[in-house]
């Protein structure tokens, strides 16, 4: 992205945030998808634990927005069923089911047991190269990402620059609270599993319940430093050009 095209979406990006820093979810989505001047929005969902509620509010202001689902091949049968679900439930019209290159996944991944030794291959091929390539085609997207889940998102913006493409966060200052309350007041259908204690829920091998208590993601990777599936490092991609078909 040339130098004075990056400079200036970064300060749209400050601009925005300046403006509507406090504004309330739905205004911050309206906008995302209504401000002809921030070009294509799509939205990216793993159709997980909470992601309904993001869904739902995208679902009030455009239900024909694309929606991006990452089907990484390792996901639980229970979300596959769930993406039909509330696609139907909510009326979303362009739900993008985006897949690994099946080069990639024969190259690397030919037995489907690469997350049992190197998971950040194994999201790359999976999650990450799949997301770009999707990507290619807009100017932002807008994720499901909250400041409770701690660490990298502590102190999330609801607007950011992740390489020539701007990123929306509407959930960011949402609470678990505030999130049951939403489901509740809308009666939004619960991923089966939430109810099994799945409180953040990705591909099947890598993901455990969690305790009461417990970091709502405590259960991603579980035993593992790895926190971060790799499509949110602010361009800074994680998968070798020279590792991975491209
Ligand atoms: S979450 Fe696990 S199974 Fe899914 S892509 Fe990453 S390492 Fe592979």
């Amino acid at each position: 992205m040339p130098l004075d095209a990056h400079a200036l979406l970064t300060a749209r990006a400050a601009q925005l945030n300046a403006d509507l820093a406090e504004a309330p979810a739905a205004r911050i989505v309206e906008t995302a998808l209504r401000n002809a001047a921030l070009g294509e929005i799509a939205m990216v969902s793993s159709f997980g634990a909470d992601s309904v509620v993001l869904l739902h509010l995208v679902a009030q202001v455009s239900p024909d927005t694309p929606v991006l689902f990452l089907e990484t091949g390792m996901l639980f049968a229970e979300t596959l069923a769930y993406q039909q679900e509330v696609a139907e439930a909510l009326g979303l019209t362009d739900v993008r089911v985006i897949q690994p290159d099946p080069a990639d996944t024969f190259l690397h991944d030919a037995e489907g047991v690469l997350h049992q030794t190197d998971t950040d291959t194994c999201c790359a091929i999976r999650k990450v190269k799949p997301l770009e390539l999707a990507l290619q085609g807009f100017d932002g997207w807008i994720t499901g990402r909250k400041r409770i889940h701690g660490g990298d998102r502590a102190d999330l913006k609801m607007f950011e620059v992740d390489g020539n493409h701007l990123k929306v966060n509407p959930l960011a200052a949402w609470t678990g609270t505030d999130l049951s309350a939403y489901m509740d007041a809308h009666d939004l259908p619960r991923h089966p599993l939430v109810a099994k204690g799945f409180s953040s829920i990705g591909c099947a091998p890598c993901t455990t319940s969690t305790l009461p208590g417990e970091d709502p993601r405590a259960g991603r990777w579980r035993a593992s430093e790895k926190t971060e599936c790799g499509i949110h490092f602010d361009g800074a991609r994680i998968w070798p050009a020279n590792a991975v078909k491209s």
